[in-house]
């Protein structure tokens, strides 16, 4: 399954290798890799050598793909040796490149979105001349495929090659297909490297490189899952602070009414007691919708509902319902004078947006005024949220944006490090962007732009 979900992002400009052992590999590979090609409408070919024209065409009727369909409809071609790769006799990699280049701009010509191709590569295997020159012309291929709208995916069945082939084949694809596995290949050298005379120079260079973006891929991976461990210990805090609140007050509660002593359960302190009920709620379901747009986010189900929406009013709405909250800690909250701008928006994703931003001008904005302004600059508007607080250094304005990623500790705020992100995603759903502009101690600007049409 999960192999099937990485061909299926392969298209235009990859160029990689199969190498397989056994047929079921080969077809887990090859089918779905043609099936997505020819739902994109592109033209596909199969050049057949290792197995016949009858075995590969059960194999996608066994996997449910109409391939007589396909192939009456022109769409999917099967062909020979004979007719792709030794078309003159002879296989020459240079004539076999401008072939491929022909076929491509043919299937563009007749209105398909592209060209993918196949091949069982034991063709070369045969005595024909210019086999010898398969690598070659593998290299070569790394040339042609990337920024064309064509694709590839080279077959070698291990059994038949012998290893010296299969390490030039590991050399010469960007991406290797191993058993169920897509890998980025780490041993694919340019085709400069492999066709010229390279200096051990120019060798012991590309191996300092790979070595080094190879710790850097995994320091990455290291980082995520530090970040994912600091959040659950973060998110059950997060979680478990408004719930003890939670607690301690209907335990309170009961205790008055055992003590049968309702002279205490005064109005005003029931009051009291509903409106901090009520914030450690707000802060509990705030948590968890947080949690949930997240997974939204990863599932790609982030879905909005497009309004016209009058910008100043859905400012002057959020900051009104904020208002009591900075009222509270003291700090003055303005909007700019601003002209009324509607636009075709989600308004309750942007209200949480602003919300978000708000929150944030409140958390690190150290008690100083805040103010939000709108300004229309052509056909987009610009929202932007100013705080004179603690500000951000530069290293941390581009990554407060990730996922759980934050630039002060849990003891000196709570948070979870998802409002950015979150905000972040539904801009950019909305075809604008966020952006930061702060220094350290002296205060902090986000700029959210979106296209007045989204
Ligand atoms: P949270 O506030 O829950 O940690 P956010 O994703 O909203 O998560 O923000 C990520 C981080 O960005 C915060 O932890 C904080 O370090 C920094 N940050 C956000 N807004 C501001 C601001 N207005 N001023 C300074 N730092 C900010």
């Amino acid at each position: 399954m999960e192999l099937q979900q990485e061909l299926q992002r392969m298209g235009h400009g990859d160029h990689l290798c199969l190498v397989y052992e056994t047929a079921e590999q080969q077809w887990d590979a090859i089918i779905p890799y043609l099936s997505e090609g020819l739902e994109r409408n592109e033209a596909c070919l199969y050049v057949i050598d290792d197995r016949d024209l009858e075995e590969v065409r059960q194999a996608f009727l066994a996997r449910g793909v109409d391939v007589d369909g396909y192939v009456r409809s022109g769409q999917l071609t099967f062909a020979t040796k004979r007719e792709a790769y030794l078309r003159s006799g002879t296989f020459d990699p240079a004539a076999m490149i401008a072939f491929l280049d022909q076929t491509v701009q043919e299937a563009l010509a007749a209105g398909r979105t592209g060209f993918r191709v196949t091949a069982e590569m034991t063709w070369a295997l045969g005595q024909e001349c210019g086999c010898e020159r398969l690598i070659e012309y593998e290299a070569r291929l790394s040339h042609f495929f990337p920024g064309s709208r064509a694709s590839a995916i080279c077959q070698y069945n291990r059994k038949r090659f012998g290893a010296d082939i299969i390490r030039d084949v590991l050399r010469t694809h960007p991406v290797a297909i191993l058993g169920n596995q897509v890998c980025p290949n780490l041993y694919y050298e340019k085709p400069g490297m492999v066709l010229g005379q390279e200096s051990t120079e120019q060798r012991v260079e590309w191996m300092i490189q790979q070595l080094q973006r190879f710790r850097t891929a995994e320091r990455k991976l290291e980082r995520a899952v530090q970040a994912r461990d600091e959040f659950l210990s973060v998110a059950s805090h997060e979680l478990n602070t408004p719930l003890t609140s939670l607690k301690l007050q209907v335990q309170s509660l009961t205790r008055t009414l055992a003590r049968g002593d309702t002279t205490a359960l005064t109005p005003e302190k029931v009051a009291r007691t509903a409106d901090r009920t009520d914030r450690q709620l707000r802060r509990l379901s705030r948590v968890v919708s947080d949690l949930l747009d997240v997974s939204r986010i990863h599932a790609h189900k982030l879905k909005l509902i497009l309004e016209p929406v009058e910008m100043r009013e859905l400012v002057a709405d959020v900051v009104e319902r904020t208002s009591a909250e900075f009222a509270w800690a003291g700090v003055r909250l303005d909007i700019a004078p601003s002209p009324k701008v509607v636009g075709l928006w989600d308004r309750s994703r942007l209200e949480q947006v602003l919300l978000n931003l708000l929150s944030n001008a409140l958390k690190y904005g150290a008690g100083k005024p805040v103010r939000v302004e709108v300004k229309l600059d052509g056909e987009r508007v610009r929202l932007s949220v100013v705080d004179q607080g603690i500000g951000l250094r530069e290293e941390d304005r581009a990554r407060i944006f990730e996922r759980f990623e934050r630039a002060i500790s849990a003891n000196e705020a709570s948070g979870l490090g998802l409002g950015l992100y979150i905000a972040r995603e539904i801009v950019q759903a909305h075809g604008g962007h966020i952006s930061v502009e702060s220094q350290p101690g002296a205060g902090s600007t986000f700029t959210v732009t979106l296209p007045l049409d989204a």
